[in-house]
């Protein structure tokens, strides 16, 4: 059955990158139905609202969603609900994505690029798992409270169940059966009770159901430092939502620049996960073609293997841009000439 991709180019850079993406599947001529919405800045300037339940409605019963990036200027002033980030929300908690993968892979063309030396990254290839709707960010009880004698307090809490852990466990334990097969969890079981929860439901399911894929544990903080003393050490890591957040941050900056750099977020099986890059709308540089696309075309390649069925193509798309890059081919930001769109067709002349 064709699958199909709503496509949410929103504001700023964001149309410039996925026109790229747009250019690049006209090549590909795959069996893909593809739609295009409003979103963000873009949707509020139209309809008032930063995304439509009609948007939404349409983005839950397709296979994948691939955005470009939200917000700018000219919306940042806007009440909480009227402003482009609370779209962004709200569409990732109704699409139920609990699963947020950020690979930090190294490209051999810009192993120099990266914060540390040359043969600590080249073939890096780390895919994180980032638990990305509980944890502390959600926790209950939350809030700023007097509490006497001119002292306030600030209260969030982290607090996880064993099904939230297994279910990105799961994820986390699935992919790496696709790669390398080695799974590291992070926590602070040492410290905090989410974490030793957090490190006997891993265990558990792994015991369970994932024998013959590697496990091992690290405590957070020590991770934070492996990653930047022996980064190709590690294939899957799965750790909660603030540890993931810092910790995929920090692996990012192993591989170079922003424009780079995809996402993913993903729910259940079946269900469509919601693709975009890392990087935001970049007002600064937004209509001068000067938006590095391989952020949003490695995204559009996540989109390929984990919701469109399309592995082949997601081979062929990643391909591309390595091929693309060795060849010399560079926007401005990883320290060449091109333009956007010459970027684009550099990738799909490698194809
Ligand atoms: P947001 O809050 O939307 O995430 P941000 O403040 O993190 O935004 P970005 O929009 O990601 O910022 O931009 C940060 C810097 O990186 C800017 O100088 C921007 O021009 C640059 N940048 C971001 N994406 C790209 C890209 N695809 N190509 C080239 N430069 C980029
Ligand atoms: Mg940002």
């Amino acid at each position: 059955m064709t699958k199909s991709l709503l496509l949410l180019p929103g504001d700023g850079i964001g149309p410039e990158v996925i026109g790229e993406v747009k250019r690049l599947i006209g090549a590909l001529a795959l069996d893909i139905a593809v739609e295009e919405a409003l979103f963000g800045g873009a949707a509020i300037d139209a309809t008032g609202l930063p995304i439509t339940d009609e948007t939404v409605a349409r983005a839950c019963s397709s296979d994948a969603v691939l955005m470009g990036a939200v917000g700018g200027p000219k919306w940042a002033g806007q009440a909480y609900d009227r402003r482009p980030e609370a779209g962004l929300l709200r569409l990732r908690s109704e699409m139920g994505v609990y699963a947020n993968l950020r690979p930090a892979r190294c490209f051999a063309a810009l192993a120099d690029s990266s914060s540390l030396k040359r043969e600590f990254v080249e073939g890096l290839d780390i895919l994180f798992v980032r638990e990305l709707v509980g944890g502390v960010y959600f926790g209950t009880p939350r809030g700023i409270e007097d509490i006497g004698g001119g002292e306030r307090r600030g209260v969030n809490t982290q607090v996880y169940t064993s099904s939230e852990i297994r279910r990105v466990a799961r994820t986390a334990f699935e992919l790496a059966r696709g790669r390398s097969n080695r799974v590291c969890s992070a926590e602070k079981s040492n410290v905090m009770e989410s974490g030793l929860l957090w490190k006997e439901e891993v265990t558990a399911l792994h015991k369970a159901e994932y024998a013959d894929v590697e496990l091992t544990h690290m405590l957070a903080d020590n991770m934070a430092m492996q990653l930047v003393k022996n980064p190709k050490q590690f294939d899957v890591i799965v750790t909660d939502n603030l540890f993931g957040d810092l910790l995929s941050d920090e692996a990012a900056m192993l591989t170079g620049s922003l424009g780079m750099l995809p996402s993913a977020a993903i729910g259940e099986a079946g269900k469509p996960g919601l693709y975009e890059p890392i990087h935001g709308s970049a007002p600064d540089i937004a209509g001068q073609g000067l938006a590095n696309p391989c952020a949003a075309i490695l995204s559009f390649a996540m989109a390929l293997r984990f919701s469109l069925g399309e592995t082949a193509a997601a081979d062929r798309v990643e391909a591309a841009v390595d091929k693309a890059l060795t060849g010399g081919a560079c926007t401005r930001d990883i320290g060449g000439t091109l333009s956007t769109e010459e970027m684009g067709t550099a990738i799909i002349a490698a194809l």
